[in-house]
């Protein structure tokens, strides 16, 4: 592979090996949005294989002021895919796109998942999160999942989960919601009776919170980074980075995952046996939201 004058800056960091590891590399991008537009960013300039993103939102006036890529003139309604899909060919034409404008929780996107490289996920809710975290094991995919989080109260900030064995991931280093992955799997109707008696939170109506661009800026470049130094080689990636955007810092956890993961010791590896395409199923899955 000859490497052209545009990697020239990326090999005097990581060498011409690194730079043919990264074009050797295809990944995907659950959920296009704000995080997700974000993190294509760097993938297409450090000069990945392909980038496959998924989502089957389109544009609304509200994304305006943080999805990298969208122009003024785009219309309401167009396809966020695309938008990420010009994004990448102007950025790189190197760059293989791949856009699928399904929900994560589809056959289409199921497939893109197993025939890449790397997987990222950025989504809203903890729902999704957890069926891609699944899958990502039963296949043995390298997954890293961004959140930000604007939680009232308690700060601004968010976090980078790199699972690239199967030794650590979104469920055992504690990152996920049990509450709210068990509310992602009930019907609209079962879900509408528990907040006639439970009564309802702002996360159970689903609102949205804030989200502004320079945090998932921050979010999606701290994933890159991981990324980059995974496939390249210059260092072991963090599996948990978190960063407290109200105190400007960023911390690595250091809390040891839960030896009887039923993602890392249980799935790991087994493929369609996992049965996660059961998931596939159930219809009233597939409403997913990108961050
Ligand atoms: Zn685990």
């Amino acid at each position: 592979m000859t490497l052209s004058e545009r990697y020239h800056r990326n090999i005097l960091m990581f060498g011409a090996e690194g730079q043919k590891k990264l074009r050797n590399t295809s990944v995907l991008v659950a959920g296009a949005g704000g995080l997700g537009s974000a993190i294509i960013q760097p993938l297409a300039l450090l000069g990945v294989k392909s980038i496959a993103s998924v989502d089957d939102e389109g544009l609304d006036e509200t994304n305006r002021n943080r999805l990298i890529g969208a122009r003024a003139t785009d219309p309401i309604g167009m396809s966020k895919v695309l938008i990420a899909d010009r994004n990448i060919k102007e950025i790189n034409p190197d760059v293989d796109s791949i856009p699928l404008p399904y929900s994560i929780i589809s056959e289409a996107a199921f497939e893109a998942v197993k025939a890449v490289d790397w997987v990222f996920g950025c989504f809203d809710g903890d729902g999704p999160r957890a069926i891609l975290n699944e899958l990502c094991a039963a296949y043995k995919k390298p997954y890293i999942d961004l959140a930000s989080d604007v939680p009232e109260q308690t700060g601004y900030g968010g976090r980078v989960c790199v699972s690239l064995g199967n030794d650590g991931c979104l469920d055992c280093l504690g990152e996920l919601d049990h509450d709210a992955v068990r509310r992602y799997f009930e019907t609209a109707d079962n879900l509408a009776q528990q907040n006639a008696i439970y009564g309802i939170d702002k996360m159970a109506l689903e609102e949205k919170g804030p989200s502004v661009a320079p945090l998932n800026g921050v979010i999606a470049s701290l994933a890159a980074m991981e990324f980059m130094v995974a496939v390249t080689g210059l260092r072991a990636p963090a599996s948990l980075l978190r960063y407290r955007g109200h105190m400007s810092m960023v911390t690595v956890g250091r809390d040891l995952p839960r030896p009887d993961c039923h993602r890392c010791k249980g799935i790991w590896g087994k493929g369609s046996a996992a049965g996660i395409e059961r998931y596939l199923e159930i219809p009233h899955l597939r409403r997913v939201k990108a961050s």
